[in-house]
């Protein structure tokens, strides 16, 4: 297959199809260099009602550059991968500091940036700069694994996916070339149920010709999910709700929470909460009343909190913290502004459905 056969319909196709998003809409780099972090593992129309609300708030480097982390955690908050967001704040200080406050059109350059890596780095300088850097996500890997019959499944075969982008990469067309394999991918030759006679390159696709589209990609061993029980505490006092930040680095670094942790084998819900609250903030609590379990699901762990109101047995005094950074006794509607994990976001909301704040 030549690399000329593909671009011609990939182009035109992309011209008539493409979606209308709106990044695409300047191809300014800030708004590409957004888009592609905010993208990654996040569904399309997710993305984008992120990335409006992102850019109502934070328009250009410079205003990302002076934001408070707090807020742009707030921003972000749902999207998981909290290190993105603090990796953007602090390249958005670096380029305003070293790069007069825009992003460099040089690939090095941008990989010496912080949470720019090969993936990033390649986007922006496609899609945002036009130059000829190939570009493959997930769809991408999809698409070729069928065009090219690869029988392997496609985390063992990245490499050979990168190389094949750039050789079908046209020089002065990265832009909508990449764009359009993304595209196609994430239009026509989805997961189920391709449709192949809508694909401009039904005529080159060897997993077609060879009647193989269903068993391509070869599926990978299924990634196992750890459940992981925990118990949370809400204590309240005189309005307020007790609520602590969670340390500068680590799993959900400076994100706000309700103290709680890890049920141990042969411990009730009940007693680790009580447990918990003592070894995070010193305080013995009792718990009052069971809010139910909340699921959450990430890639790898199915995490169940087991909600609890508690009050405090004893006088108030200043909690020890041995878990967090700072506290707060925040009233309710504080709640909306400081950033959450999602399980705890979604404690909030079972609070407020439950008229507890
Ligand atoms: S012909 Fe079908 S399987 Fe092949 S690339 Fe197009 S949509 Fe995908």
């Amino acid at each position: 297959m030549s690399p000329q056969s593909l671009t011609e319909p990939l182009l035109r196709w992309f011209a008539d199809h493409g979606r209308d998003l709106p990044w695409r809409r300047t191809y300014d780099p800030y708004h590409v260099w957004i888009s592609e972090v905010m993208l990654q593992q996040t569904q399309m129309e997710r993305g984008v009602a992120y990335f409006e609300r992102w850019l109502a708030r934070l328009p250009d480097i410079a205003s990302l550059a002076a934001a408070d982390e707090e807020e742009v955690l707030r921003l972000w908050e749902g999207l998981g991968y909290y290190s993105r967001a603090r990796n953007l704040v602090r390249t958005a200080r670096r380029l305003v500091s070293e790069h007069h406050g825009r992003l460099p059109a040089d690939h090095a350059a941008l990989l010496a940036l912080p949470g720019i890596g090969p993936y990033t780095a390649a986007a922006i300088m496609s899609l945002a700069f036009n130059a000829p850097y190939p570009l493959v996500d997930a769809n991408v890997e999809r698409l070729f694994a069928r065009l090219f019959d690869v029988p392997t499944p496609v985390r063992e075969c990245k490499p050979f996916f990168w190389e094949k982008a750039g050789e079908l990469l046209p020089e002065d067309h990265a832009r909508f070339f990449n764009q359009a394999l993304m595209e196609l991918g994430a239009l026509i030759c989805t997961p189920r149920n391709p449709a192949c006679g809508r694909c401009p390159l039904v005529e080159r696709c060897q997993a077609h010709r060879l009647g193989l589209v269903d068993a391509r990609p070869v599926a990978a061993k299924p990634v196992r999910v750890t459940p992981i029980a925990t118990a949370n505490g809400v204590l309240m006092r005189d309005g307020r709700v007790f609520i602590q930040k969670r340390p500068a680095s680590g799993v959900w670094a400076n994100l706000w929470e309700f103290p709680g942790g890890r049920i141990e084998a042969g411990e009730s819900a009940a007693a680790a909460v009580v447990r918990e609250f003592r070894e995070e903030t010193g305080f013995t609590v009792t718990p009052l009343a069971d809010l139910g379990p909340l699921k959450h699901t990430y890639t790898r762990y199915r995490i169940t909190l087991h909600c609890f109101l508690v009050a405090l047995a004893g006088r108030p005094t200043a909690p020890v913290l041995t878990a967090a950074q700072e506290y707060r006794w925040a009233r309710p509607e504080e709640l909306a502004g400081l950033a959450f994990p999602a399980p705890h976001r979604r404690l909030i909301e079972l609070l407020h459905a439950g008229r507890h704040i």
